[in-house]
């Protein structure tokens, strides 16, 4: 630590993102998608763009927020995208619960909510979940304070149904509820058509899963007007110019190309039910992840040794030192063949124990 940094961000305990590596290995760490973006990406990336880049991006955002605002039916001024949707959180935590404000999350969830209520001096609470890892709706029923909850929720990979989502936004109308769904497409289940009924309700989503475009970086949320002004009034503060053209430019084809998305994440859907039940045969314990991971422990291993053989085979899956869950593995439903890959490590590991 350098002797300039600002007592406020001396104690700050950063996000630790899932490992990126250069070498090949099955990569099932950080929930990205197995299948390339939609060819539509590439096309788009054209030398005429290329040559544009000595322009400044739209500030506005006017092409990726009329093609997201079309796929989601709603109008443009309802959207505001941000660099990931990390960025839209950030903004979002800051701006409606920074400087003493309060928020709750559930205790074992996205882990930046957190660290961003650290660096925005948001008062956050941690609210347990269920033993089984669901999330107990009723916690958050009149709760009084801003809300946010991944639905489906990471690393546990359950789902709030849209009916409990609804009465936790409607029972706090006047703070406003954040429902993070990154992994809502691997669900099906989504409350985005909410906002035009609630005027607290913000929902985010991210092309860096369903979308394979972790690397872009794009994500948006969606939200009644007067929220969406509140953001971009964030934003013009902050860093105008959040979303570089290249990556406008890929987002919005990515986002009108259904047929492809849609046939990939059924794929990833048919995968991750298939290994989830290949691992229960094996005597694991998974939860019913609605999401494009799973979830997953063993009596015969733990969560630790199993990541560590599995990493001498050039295989990474997700493991949190963390109280609970610490015997739980966070595995990203991959490629089909890596998946069975998977699976045949494990079975050999486990029978090397035996
Ligand atoms: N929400 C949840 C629950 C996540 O797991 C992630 C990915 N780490 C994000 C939001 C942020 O994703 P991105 O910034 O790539 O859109």
């Amino acid at each position: 630590m350098s002797r300039f940094l600002s007592d406020n961000y001396k104690s700050l305990v950063p996000y630790v993102p899932g490992e990126q590596v250069n070498v090949k290995v099955i990569k099932l760490n950080t929930n990205e998608s197995p299948f390339p973006p939609s060819p539509k990406v590439k096309e788009v990336l054209s030398e005429e763009v290329i040559d544009k880049l000595n322009l400044y991006s739209d500030p506005e955002l006017k092409e990726l927020t009329a093609a997201i605002a079309k796929q989601f039916d709603v109008t443009p001024d309802m959207v505001f995208c941000g660099n990931g949707s990390d960025d839209v959180l950030a903004f979002a935590i800051m701006g409606f619960c920074g400087r003493g404000g309060k928020l709750c999350c559930p205790e074992i969830s996205y882990g930046f909510y957190p660290v961003y209520a650290d660096i925005f001096g948001v008062e956050l609470e941690q609210i347990p979940l269920n033993d089984d890892f669901s999330i107990n709706a009723e916690d958050y029923i009149g709760k009084n304070k801003n809300i946010v909850i991944a639905n489906p929720n990471a690393p546990t990979g359950l789902a709030l149904s849209f009916d409990d989502v609804e009465r936790i936004v409607s029972s706090n109308p006047d703070n406003l509820v954040i429902m993070d769904e990154a992994y809502m497409a691997f669900c099906y289940d989504s409350c985005m058509e909410l906002v035009k009924k609630y005027p607290n309700l913000l929902v985010t989503r991210t092309f860096s899963k369903s979308h394979s475009l972790a690397g872009l970086r794009v994500g948006f949320g969606i939200a009644q007007k007067e929220i969406i002004e509140d953001l971009n009034k964030l934003k013009f503060s902050f860093n105008p110019y959040n979303i570089n053209t290249l990556s406008v430019k890929a987002a919005a084809a990515a986002i009108a190309d259904n047929e492809y998305y849609d046939d990939k994440i059924s794929q990833i859907v048919a995968t991750r039910e298939k290994v989830q039940n290949q691992l229960r045969e094996l005597g694991f314990r998974c939860t019913d992840s609605k999401s494009n991971f799973i979830f997953a422990s063993s009596d015969r291993i733990s969560a630790a040794e199993l990541a560590a053989e599995l990493r001498k085979r050039n295989i990474l899956v997700r493991y949190f030192n963390k109280a609970k869950i610490d015997n739980y593995l966070r595995i990203t439903v991959g490629a089909a063949d890596d998946m069975q890959t998977l699976v045949s490590a494990i079975t050999e590991i486990l029978e090397e124990r035996a």
